[in-house]
This record gives C-alpha cells, sequence and structure tokens, in this order.
C-alpha cells in the first residue's frame, strides 16, 4: 500500500502532498511520522492507494502511525480542498483546525475509552449488593463504558466483577454509547404551536440553510434543543454554535440535563487536558452532540444530522487569524457534505442573511412573540440633552433613576449597559497635553485602578503609572478609570445598599471568570449588573425586569458601515435581557439623538423596518451586502520592508483594475490606522468590489507577495479595520 501525506509543516513550500510506503491496515486520517529530508516529522494521512507513480528506489516507509483511531473524520480530506481553495491556506494549516492544538504537540496522549463487558455469569454471595447490580445491568446491556459504569454502582464493584471474571475490560475504539436513547430528556418541554411550526418548517424544507428569525424569549434554544434531539434519535449527531462569550452555566446545565454524557463541549476556557478528553468523546463517538464556540465547527462528528449557529450575526463567528474562515461557510460545506440542514438563529439576523432569505437562498422561518405572547419590554427613551441642561450631569438620567429605584424596591434584578468599554481611557497630562501610549503599538494606553496600572489593550503590556509627565516633567497628570468602574462608583452613590456586580474585560479573566459572575447574579446574589457588550447575549435571567442603556448611540458613531446595524442589533440583544419570565419588563434607554432612525426601529422592535432601510442604504452607497470589503494586510518588523511588500502589492492590484476596472468601486492604500502592533508595523491595500469574481486573484497576490520577511493577508469585510 501507498499512502498520500501531507506533513504537518505550514509553509507553501511543502504544500504538497507526499507519498510513502505503508502497512495495509493504513487508514485515512490517520497522523503518522514519516521521513522528510534528513529530519522525522509529523504527517497526516489524506489517501491511500494500491499504486504508485514513484520508482520504487524513492518511496520511503512511513515510520510510525500515532493513534489506533484515525484523528481526523474523513470528511476533513474534502474540507481541507475547499478550505485551502477558498483561503488560500497551505493543506497542513487547514488540517490543523480539525485537531486539538494539545493533540499536535503531543501533549496529551490518545485516550482509548475503556468498556466492561459481560464474560459470563458467577454465584455471587447476597452480600455483594453492588457486584450483582453491576451484572445484572451488564446482562442486559452486553457492554458499558467503564466511567458509566463506575458512576452509577462505584468503581469497585466494577473492579471486583473484573477480579472474579464474570466481566472484563477492553479498550475500544469507537462506538456508540449505549446510553443514546436518552430516556431521561430532563428540562424538555411542550413546544408551542409557533415552535412545533418552526420546527416542521425547518425539517422540511427543501432548502440547505434555514434562517431562524425569532425575537429574543421567543423559545429558539428550545426549537434547537428538539432539532438535535431528534436527529440524535435518529442515531446522528449535532453541533451546536454559540457566540465566544454566551456559553452560560445556564446553557451548559441545560445541554448536560438534557442530553448528559452525549453533549462535549469545546471551549477555551477548558484546560488543555479536558478540552482533550471532550474532543476525543466526540472522535470516538461516546458524544455525539459538539457544542462551542466557532472552533467547534471541525468537531470530529461523522454522519452529522444538524448544524447550528445561534446569534449568527454575531462578530465572533469570523476567524481574526489565518485561516479567516467565515463560521457559515465551513458549516455550510459541512452541511453539503453530510446532506443535512444548516440553521441560523437570531433575533437580529445580519443584513447579509437576511437578503440572502429574502431572494430566496435560505429558508426564512419567523417567530415573531415572545412565549405566551409575553409582550416584548417597553422601552423608554431618555433624551440625555434635555438631563444636561436640566442640571443632571450624571451618567443617569432621571427615568433610568426613577425605575432602578423601583425595581429594587420590588426586589427585582437590574442590568446596566454601556456601549464601550471605557469612558476616558486616555491618560494625559495636562499641562503639555502629553497622551501615554504603547511602545509595542501605535495606541493609547488604559488605566486600570483595580491593579493601578496602564494596560495597552491591543498587546496586553502593562506599564507603571506615572508620577511626571515623560515630556515636560510636569506632576498634572489626570486619571480616569474605565467606564463600568465608574459607573458602578456612581451607582453605589445613588443606592447605597444595592448588591452591585460588574462585568467586563477587566473582571472577566481566567478559566471560568464570567461564569462565576453570571451565576451569582443568576442566584440574586446581586441586584444590578453593569456591564458591556458580554453581558448584551444570550443570558436568560428570569428576575431581571430593567435594563439601563447608558449610551445607546455610541456605536453610531463608529467609523464602519456596519455601524447602524451593530448599534441595532445591540439594543434589541440588551433589551431583550428584561422581562422575559412573568414580570414585565422595561428598558431605559439613553441617547443624545433620539430622532435617529435606526433607534426609532429598534424602540419599536421593527427589524423589517430595519432592514428595508438598511438595505437601501447599503444598494444605493454600494457597501456589503452588494459589495465586497477587502482589506491586504501587510505587516513587518522592518518599516520600509513593509512598505516595499504594499508598493508590490499595490501595483499588482492596479493591474488587476485594469483588466477589469468594472469590479473596483474604490482601491487605495495607506498606512493601517494603527500604525504598529505588538512591534509590526502596518499597511494595508484597501477596496471595495462589486462581487467576488477577483477574489481568488487577490489572494495570488497576498500568497506572492508575502515572504518570511513581510506578511500578506486578506480580510474580508473585516469587522475591525483597526
Ligand atoms: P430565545 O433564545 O428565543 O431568546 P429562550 O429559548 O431563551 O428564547 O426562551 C425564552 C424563555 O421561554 C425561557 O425561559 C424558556 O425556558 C421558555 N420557554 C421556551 N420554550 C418554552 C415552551 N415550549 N414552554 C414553556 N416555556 C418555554
Ligand atoms: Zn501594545
Amino acid at each position: 500500500m501507498y499512502a498520500q501525506v501531507i506533513v504537518d509543516i505550514a509553509h507553501s513550500q511543502v504544500d504538497k502532498i507526499f507519498e510513502y510506503s505503508c502497512p495495509d491496515d493504513a487508514a485515512i486520517g490517520s497522523r503518522v511520522k514519516v521521513p522528510f529530508g534528513s529530519r522525522i516529522v509529523d504527517g497526516f494521512i489524506i489517501g491511500l492507494s494500491g499504486t504508485t507513480s514513484l520508482p520504487a528506489e524513492r518511496i520511503k516507509p512511513i515510520k510510525e502511525t500515532f493513534d489506533e483511531l484515525p484523528a481526523l473524520v474523513p470528511e476533513c480530506v474534502s474540507l481541507m480542498e475547499r478550505i485551502t481553495e477558498r483561503y488560500r491556506v497551505p493543506k497542513a494549516a487547514a488540517l490543523r483546525l480539525f485537531l486539538p492544538s494539545e493533540m499536535r504537540l503531543g501533549k496529551v496522549r490518545e485516550a482509548r475509552v475503556r468498556y466492561v463487558r459481560f464474560v459470563k455469569e458467577i454465584p455471587l454471595t447476597a452480600s455483594a449488593v453492588k457486584q450483582r447490580e453491576v451484572l445484572a445491568f451488564l446482562k442486559e446491556n452486553i457492554e458499558s463504558p467503564l466511567s458509566v459504569l463506575s458512576e452509577k454502582f462505584g468503581r469497585g464493584a466494577v473492579e471486583g466483577l473484573v477480579k472474579k471474571g464474570a466481566a472484563d475490560i477492553f479498550s475500544k475504539r469507537r462506538t456508540r454509547s449505549p446510553f443514546s436513547d436518552m430516556k431521561e430528556r430532563a428540562g424538555e418541554k411542550i413546544p408551542t404551536a409557533a415552535q412545533a411550526a418552526a420546527i416542521e418548517s425547518a425539517e422540511k424544507s427543501d432548502k440547505r440553510v434555514q434562517l431562524l428569525h425569532g425575537v429574543t424569549g421567543s423559545g429558539k434554544t428550545e426549537i434547537y434543543m428538539q432539532l438535535i434531539a431528534r436527529q440524535i434519535a435518529l442515531g446522528k449527531s449535532a453541533i451546536f454554535l454559540v457566540p465566544e462569550i454566551s456559553l452560560t452555566p445556564q446553557m451548559l446545565s441545560q445541554l448536560r440535563s438534557r442530553f448528559k454524557g452525549e453533549a462535549a463541549i469545546l471551549h477555551s476556557g477548558l484546560s488543555a487536558g479536558e478540552r482533550f478528553d471532550e474532543w476525543w468523546r466526540l472522535r470516538s463517538g461516546e458524544a455525539r452532540i459538539a457544542v462551542g464556540a466557532r472552533s467547534a465547527v471541525f468537531a470530529p462528528l461523522e454522519n452529522i444530522g444538524i448544524i447550528i449557529i445561534d446569534e449568527e450575526h454575531d462578530g465572533s463567528y469570523v476567524s481574526e487569524s489565518a485561516p479567516r474562515y467565515s463560521t457559515a461557510d465551513i458549516a455550510k460545506w459541512r452541511a453539503e457534505y453530510n446532506d443535512c440542514k444548516l440553521i441560523l438563529g437570531s433575533a437580529t439576523p445580519s443584513v447579509e442573511s437576511y437578503l440572502k432569505a429574502e431572494e430566496g437562498e435560505y429558508n426564512l422561518i419567523t417567530l415573531k412573540d415572545r412565549i405566551n405572547k409575553k409582550p416584548l419590554p417597553e422601552i423608554i427613551i431618555a433624551d440625555m440633552r434635555k438631563e444636561v441642561k436640566r442640571g443632571n450631569a450624571s451618567s443617569f438620567s432621571l427615568a433610568l433613576r426613577e425605575e432602578l429605584a423601583e425595581t429594587l424596591e420590588e426586589g427585582n434584578q437590574a442590568i446596566v449597559f454601556l456601549n464601550r468599554r471605557g469612558y476616558s481611557q486616555t491618560v494625559i497630562c495636562r499641562d503639555c497635553g502629553y497622551v501615554a501610549k504603547c511602545g509595542n503599538c501605535d495606541v493609547t494606553l488604559t488605566y486600570h485602578s483595580e491593579d493601578g496600572c496602564l494596560k495597552c489593550h491591543y498587546c496586553g503590556a502593562k506599564y507603571r503609572m506615572l508620577d511626571a509627565c515623560p515630556e515636560c516633567g510636569g506632576r498634572h497628570i489626570l486619571y480616569n478609570g474605565t467606564g463600568t468602574q465608574r459607573v458602578v462608583a456612581d451607582l453605589k452613590k445613588l443606592f447605597p445598599s444595592a448588591r452591585i456586580l460588574r462585568m467586563d474585560n477587566d473582571t472577566v479573566s481566567g478559566k471560568d471568570g464570567h461564569y462565576r459572575i453570571l451565576k451569582s447574579f443568576a442566584a440574586k446574589e446581586a441586584d444590578i449588573l453593569v456591564g458591556t457588550q458580554m453581558i448584551a447575549k444570550g443570558h436568560d435571567f428570569p428576575s431581571v425586569t430593567l435594563v439601563g442603556i447608558l449610551d445607546a448611540d455610541m456605536s453610531l458613531h463608529f467609523a464602519d458601515y456596519r455601524s447602524g446595524e451593530r448599534t441595532f442589533q445591540l439594543i434589541t440583544q440588551v433589551s431583550g435581557r428584561s422581562g422575559r419570565a412573568d414580570a414585565k419588563g422595561k428598558v431605559v434607554l439613553q441617547t443624545y439623538c433620539p430622532e435617529n432612525y435606526i433607534l426609532r426601529y429598534a424602540v419599536n422592535y421593527d427589524y423589517s423596518g430595519f432592514f428595508e432601510n438598511e438595505a437601501a442604504v447599503r444598494r444605493a452607497t454600494g457597501f456589503p451586502p452588494y459589495s465586497l470589503i477587502c482589506r491586504v494586510m501587510v505587516t513587518s518588523q522592518d518599516d520600509g520592508e513593509a512598505l516595499e511588500t504594499l508598493r508590490r502589492v499595490y501595483s499588482s492590484l492596479e493591474a488587476l483594475r485594469a483588466e477589469k476596472p468594472q469590479e473596483f468601486i474604490f482601491l487605495n492604500r495607506m498606512h493601517s490606522p494603527i500604525k504598529k502592533i505588538q512591534g509590526r508595523y502596518r499597511y494595508q491595500a484597501l477596496m471595495r468590489l462589486k462581487s467576488e469574481e477577483l477574489l481568488a486573484k487577490i489572494y495570488d497576490i497576498a500568497v506572492e507577495c508575502s515572504s518570511d520577511d513581510a506578511l500578506v493577508y486578506v480580510e474580508e469585510n473585516p469587522a475591525n479595520l483597526s
């Protein structure tokens, strides 16, 4: 036998398929060690054949095969081809996406699933109660994972039986858990008519992609759970994706109580060992539901019956490092390969997805009402210009203060939301105007009063506080705490007895920082939760009856064509946290521009009004989804090298434009807004294109111009243009 091998070196020079001879039982997807030049390197078998085109003396044998069960599922080979073609990354880089990094770097070993099976009936004394139970169980089930038996009956009983020869332990490559019938589906709800109709529409539709547009609290989660349960019952597997930060304790416990060991969580918050174990449970077939953020779309599952992307509009679904894939693209490919449905769910679908639904590419499923027709919370607009005129210079409008007081009095909870992380982030010398900046990155530093230091939000560098200005020696340095901190301080003054929790990037650290905060708030250990974007999504806190949005319009002013869409999404999502259970919810939305049309649509929960308007604007101005924004980034440690590379990139782009001028709406080159990050100088060529027609050629240019000294890469509709 001959194996086609990709060596695990992500470099364009070795981005080829190499042939080796291999044993007859070699399997596609296996990780292997192969001789490569004078070295031994890791690789993957992606194909097998009985013949080879190479002369016999040039064929070398595979040195070693790693795992008995191939690490990669067969589908990976076809996905790898699509990924390399679409995003122009080396084959090895595409394959790496499918493996937990722990595995590649050899930090953890293959964990085989250990099973116990029935051997023979033996006489047992009356006192060996547990052993008799295990034996009875095994007789009925024939075999069972050791972990399951140990949990049910105790490890000692199992080992006792094995010692007596009534059962034995073996390890298994791959099998389905015998508990997959899931008799105990805890927490299952009877679907409402609207939910049942949505489930039926999704299952019956002849379209691959289903866009589930349901207002906040319309019971989308239950729909996902039911769709997953049905596929599991059919013997299939499922992928359930959620945004980076909404893997809440509630979501996890719901999944666990419902699907028990069938659900495996792929999450960056897990330790390396835990992550590997969860991954392996999926690969071995012990678990069949992969739950996680973006990267869980690469879960090692076969026979997939459904893929769900919750909060599909969320920015975290686009990878910001190479390959810069869109999670929805990968999910679509996997859905095609497995011939299953892809569900995109959101209360505020992206303009791009909704347009596809309107044009008939996606099946649109709409849930207009909350569960049991509960009203959506009333949104009260507080015009902050009037507050200032009235002499109220604080962060809280009168309306918000009154509503907060009432909420606290009634024993309910409130969420106070800030649209950005810091108010006055900068540290300024009042004498000369010097602003503290990061030495590695061309950005201003932020003062963090908790650890009393200055931080760079781009590279994480910490700096000591200044007692004197480094420029003029002046001693009038102005520090301002971050926004959330100040809000908490102000709230404490207004409501001295209220218990307040704060959640933002600064308070959330470590493995489960935000779980702790959310759990504590859910357990009503606090009355008010103050936070940023992080608290906007997904959470279901039944006691929250008030949401205050302090600066609703802030994100309208960002220099991004999507700022209107983002603002609409944010207001809708945050408002959706209020009044989810029996008590009626309210929202106080503070703004300096109450007449803005985005806010008007948001206040009236008018998604289609928003969509029609936004789509018309985008079409008229030639912005996505009616065009493609493409940025070719050039970075290098050497400023001159970066600039020189940008020149080459740009002249190739100009040649492309000369060929197809009608495709270009805009093309220019410039310094990136942040000129340097982590010691690398940054330049860019920015363009707007009529369609994706030239995209492949632009990727080609990036690959051609990239060198060891300068990195060149393409970003499509980047979320962040810094
Ligand atoms: P969404 O994800 O659409 O915002 P959720 O799935 O969180 O909404 O559901 C909102 C609330 O309604 C939750 O508290 C959930 O437990 C409840 N719920 C969902 N479906 C049902 C149902 N069929 N019967 C009763 N309550 C339900
Ligand atoms: Zn920095």
